[in-house]
């Protein structure tokens, strides 16, 4: 969803906020800037059907190191010192959704087509709701997985799709990449549920600076431990078009050397808030040494263009006829 807005952010603000995000996961405050307001999602049709989920620690004290402790952003260091992190138990799967059929893999086309389905909100919107369009109602999101799993389709990540185009790897022969922006609380308790009964994955575009309090660490780290792919949707969700060299560098670099500390997972691929970009962002976001970028353009993602990967909005609302149209239709 759109967060408000805060304007250009100077870069004593930045500053700032870059010291209040490393007392993220110390149950710190954080600055004014990075806290978004409660998101008004109301409860869901779905949610009565899923446990209450235990979103209480399954381990011992939140002793993961703060974003900011060490001076290296590598992912792949030794995390045998630390206390193992808080891991969210993920609510219970949900019974009667057909099975995948199993996958069938290929090795191309190369330049395959993939739908990268872009999601916001699953949730019914609230009266008033600014953006009603950004929320699909859980009761459409069941019946369009429903669909997918009933025709072919597989969830894949990102990543997979990227190893596929570029590095000889297999896809399924119908892959579809499930996305998720902003980082909401139906991502853990409508969503993870349902994917995980038909073990695929999801990919979660992570605003740094505000998962708190929508989706803690510990969720995050169970979404991870469910395959989920964590992707960087900027510190502060500002528009990228305009901004200054620095502040560019600090929403698409900061943003990404802050996730992989926190989580130690690569986050190779960006989201660009609002869909909104220029070529200095663009290029901010190779030199971030990300693979790729998705945007809010129509259409199949295509290799040609990675750091303007295409997506399929998925509006709410849609029949499952023109939900199938969608994900075949290109541009
Ligand atoms: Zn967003």
């Amino acid at each position: 969803m759109r967060p408000p807005r805060f304007g250009r952010v100077t870069l004593s603000a930045l500053l700032l906020l870059s010291c209040a995000l490393s007392a993220l996961d110390a149950g710190c405050a954080i600055s004014s800037i990075a806290r978004a307001p409660a998101s008004a999602v109301e409860v869901s049709p779905i949610a009565s059907l899923v446990p209450t989920p235990s979103v209480e620690p399954s381990g011992s004290a939140d002793a993961s190191p703060s974003p900011l402790a060490t001076g290296s952003a590598d992912a792949t260091e030794t995390t045998a010192a630390l206390p193992k992190p808080r891991v969210a138990r993920l609510p219970r799967p949900i019974a009667g959704l057909p099975a995948p059929g199993p996958s069938h893999e290929v090795t191309g086309p190369r330049d395959l087509g993939v739908p990268v389905l872009m999601y916001h909100v699953i949730a019914v919107a609230p009266r008033g709701a600014r953006n009603p369009d950004l929320y699909v109602k859980p009761g459409d999101f069941v019946a369009q997985m429903r669909y997918l799993a009933k025709n072919g389709y597989h969830a894949v990540t990102l990543q997979r799709v990227y190893d596929f185009w570029h590095n000889g790897a297999t896809l399924p022969s119908k892959p579809v990449v499930l996305s998720f922006d902003d980082g909401d609380t139906p991502d853990f308790t409508v969503v993870a549920p349902l994917l995980n009964e038909l073990h695929w994955p999801g990919v979660l575009n992570l605003i740094v600076g505000r998962h708190r309090p929508r989706l803690k660490p510990p969720i995050v780290r169970a979404l991870i431990e469910a395959g989920w792919e964590i992707d960087s949707h900027t510190v502060t969700h500002t528009d990228m078009p305009g901004l200054p060299a620095k502040q560019l560098a600090f929403e698409i670099g900061q943003s990404r050397k802050l996730l992989r500390r926190m989580y130690r997972v690569p986050v190779n691929f960006f989201c660009y808030p609002t869909g909104r970009f220029d070529a200095a962002a663009v290029a901010a976001v190779q030199e971030a040494g990300y693979l790729g970028a998705t945007t809010t353009l129509g259409g199949l993602a295509r290799p040609g263009q990675p750091f303007l990967m295409r997506r399929v909005r998925v509006s709410g609302g849609e029949s499952v006829e023109y939900f199938a149209y969608l994900l075949s239709h290109d541009r």
